[in-house]
């Protein structure tokens, strides 16, 4: 008997979450290894948002919510969208709330789907993109993006990858793996291409839009016309800017019926992100933004920490990130692994990393730096030693 159903058959698990879970199961058993694979702020949630968590508990937040979310969560957000993006949308329709953005994805992607339908997915991209499509029955169409243009896709790019089939074009920036910032200009030639075909929904994935290197003002693909407002979802969440992966509260922003159709399928699914989590997202969302500022200052001491370090090693070439908390390394000397995949070459020398295959880049590979400046210095210097200084 096939236990799997045939489209979960066909699908892997998230390799990241695999690679980081091994990683940890060696070190508890005693191996030397840092590891630098997890996606995961090493910051803890801010005191103040885990108190006003205990203080909604006891005035009753312990119950179901409304299926988008809460009233005060969805206006809080809905705030955040008009004085950080300059987006206007009714907290009530057109702002959701689920369980991780990973979720919002999911929802989105399945209440919209059908099998044959295309999914336009740029390369390095996170892996659930692809995956979510293909368990929706639907065709993730991968497009490569260039080193070269900061792996931000081309007008020409996305327009060769545009069928009468196309449903979805995911977008990601600040990028997971590749740390790449979209600019304002280049938004508006992908616009461009976009503005033809108003079948085609937009996900902005912009959960990394507070961990950024330089001072360029954030752009939001859904603020880059109107036109592009009322067919793109744009997605965020708490998890990556607050510390709060584990509170599980993603949410978005978009067009009515595609809200609607979203909040369709989640009364069925989970009923609504969980109580107590909303209302610690709305504590976050309500503190002080010199938090925000101050962890990507940590970031960026981090990442130009890995890229000074790595610049000792010829074998490689790191891509400078512009934003998210990864950066992405190429091997210009493949031989050097002896054959073997980047990720179980460098376990073999102490330091877990994830492999860009699962990223769609082979030959690449992802170092997380939301980890220590101490545990970064052991896994570059493990780094340098094992492709050779
Ligand atoms: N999008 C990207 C690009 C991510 O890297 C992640 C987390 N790894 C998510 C979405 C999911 O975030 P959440 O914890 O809100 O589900």
């Amino acid at each position: 008997m096939n236990l799997q159903s045939r489209l979960l058959a066909a699908v892997s698990s998230s390799q990241s979450i695999a690679t980081a879970q091994r990683a940890r199961d060696l070190i508890a058993q005693g191996h030397d290894i840092v590891s630098v694979t997890i996606g995961e702020p090493d910051f803890p949630t801010p005191p103040a948002v885990i108190e006003a968590a205990f203080a909604a508990a006891r005035q009753g937040a312990t119950r179901y919510t409304p299926v988008p979310g809460t009233a005060a969560l969805r206006c809080a957000i809905a705030g955040k969208f008009v004085s950080e993006n300059g987006m206007a949308y009714d907290p009530d329709g057109e702002v959701f709330v689920a369980t991780g953005a990973k979720q919002v994805i999911y929802d989105a992607l399945t209440a919209t789907l059908n099998p044959d339908d295309e999914v336009v997915v740029f390369a390095p991209y996170w892996v659930s993109y692809p995956t979510i499509a293909r368990l929706c029955g639907a065709t993730p169409v991968i497009v490569a993006t260039r080193a070269e243009n900061g792996f931000v896709p081309t007008a020409e790019e996305l327009a060769s990858a545009l069928t009468p089939r196309t449903r979805w074009v995911m977008l990601n920036y600040p990028n997971n793996p590749t740390g790449a910032v979209a600019t304002r200009a280049q938004y508006e030639a992908l616009a461009q291409v976009l503005e033809a075909r108003p079948d085609v929904f937009v996900l902005s994935d912009e959960i990394y839009e507070h961990i950024r290197y330089d001072d360029r003002p954030f752009t939001s693909f859904g603020s880059v016309s109107e036109a592009m407002r009322t067919r793109t979802l744009v997605v965020n969440g708490v998890s990556k800017a607050y510390g709060m992966t584990g509170w599980r509260i993603g949410y978005a922003g978009g067009p009515r019926p595609l809200i609607a159709a979203m909040a369709k399928l989640q009364s069925h699914v989970t009923g609504g992100a969980s109580a107590i989590g909303q209302a610690a997202a709305l504590a976050a969302l309500g503190s002080d933004p010199g938090l925000l500022r101050e962890r990507a200052a940590e970031y960026r001491a981090r990442r130009d920490l890995v890229l000074n370090r790595l610049a000792n090693c010829p074998a490689l070439e790191a891509l400078e990130p512009k934003g998210a908390f990864y950066v992405f390394v190429r091997m210009l000397d493949a031989a050097r692994t002896g054959g073997k995949a980047v990720d179980e070459f460098l376990l073999d020398h102490g330091v877990a990393v994830i492999a860009g295959d699962g990223f769609g880049a082979p030959g690449w590979f992802r170092i997380s730096i939301a980890t220590s400046i101490e545990e970064l210095e052991r896994a570059c210097a493990r780094i340098v030693a094992a492709f050779g200084a």
